[in-house]
């Protein structure tokens, strides 16, 4: 048992390794505390999925409570073409009242090089940005060797509520970057990880006000805990890494960030 409250802000709930026994799953994350947990959507196919979870706590207020965001994350763009976009638009003005962010989206510099398709995840990501100013939602962006992309990106077309840049790796100077332009960074497993020592060295010195916390269950197994599935219940896992990299008291840590989750679900 915990004291704290806690929200997993990036969670593929919706996935099969997860889904099978979710009711379960969720009446543990109740018990220790784990409050919310953010959905992102990865492509057309699961958009109503990740929506009707939202449905859950129509009938179990006790369960944590789940948010959907809709998105395309840049691995799933194969086959896909402007239509997707119109339809991803419309699906979000469609369930505005259950949606809380669009995403996951970004740029993936491994998969462009591999498929050549740089300037289509540029333009899907620009569209997603748009997306969000629109609909007055934050954006949840995955990166990985591209922030130089994406920071570009984001400054050309600013994203005016602000969003989460998921499983953020990177350095301080990185890190900051996408604070200026309104973003908070998701920190999750990598922190766990030997070999991530300029991440935890970034997560030392961030400003408390722009960490939230994040499992990226199924994937990302943390490491030191003998290959066990990740799941949301790791987010407090998380969150005792994260308290040991800090100054602050563990109490003053979650607060800040549920209070910095509370900024970007409820902007104005
Ligand atoms: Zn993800």
């Amino acid at each position: 048992m915990t004291p704290f409250s806690f929200t997993d802000s990036h969670c593929h709930l919706d996935f099969a390794e997860l889904s099978h026994q979710r009711e379960q799953l969720l009446q543990q994350c109740s018990k220790v505390g784990i409050k919310r947990i953010i959905v992102p959507a990865v492509s057309p196919k699961n958009w109503h999925k990740v929506i009707r979870l939202a449905d859950i706590n129509l009938t179990k207020a006790d369960l944590p409570q789940l948010l959907p965001a809709v998105g395309i994350h840049p691995w799933y763009l194969q086959g896909l073409t402007f239509q997707d976009l119109d339809n991803l638009a419309l699906t979000t003005q469609q369930n505005l009242t259950k949606i809380v962010a669009i995403g996951e989206t970004g740029i993936d510099g491994k998969i462009a090089k591999q498929q050549a398709n740089l300037a289509k995840q540029i333009v899907f990501f620009n569209a997603h940005i748009e997306l969000a100013n629109q609909c007055k939602l934050p954006l949840i962006v995955h990166h990985r060797s591209s922030h130089p992309v994406i920071y570009q990106q984001l400054k050309q077309t600013p994203a005016q509520y602000g969003g989460i840049i998921h499983a953020f790796s990177g350095s301080y100077q990185q890190a900051r970057q996408y604070i200026d332009l309104g973003f908070k960074l998701g920190i999750g497993g990598t922190i766990s990880y030997e070999r991530a020592q300029k991440t935890i060295n970034t997560v030392k010195k961030l400003p408390l006000n722009s960490i939230v916390l994040e499992t990226d269950a199924p994937a990302m197994p943390l490491s030191g805990f003998q290959g066990e599935a990740n799941s949301p219940l790791k987010v407090i896992n998380v969150f005792n890494l994260l308290c040991q990299q800090r100054n602050e008291s563990p109490e003053e840590i979650a607060q800040a960030i549920e209070i910095n989750i509370n900024s970007l679900l409820a902007p104005n």
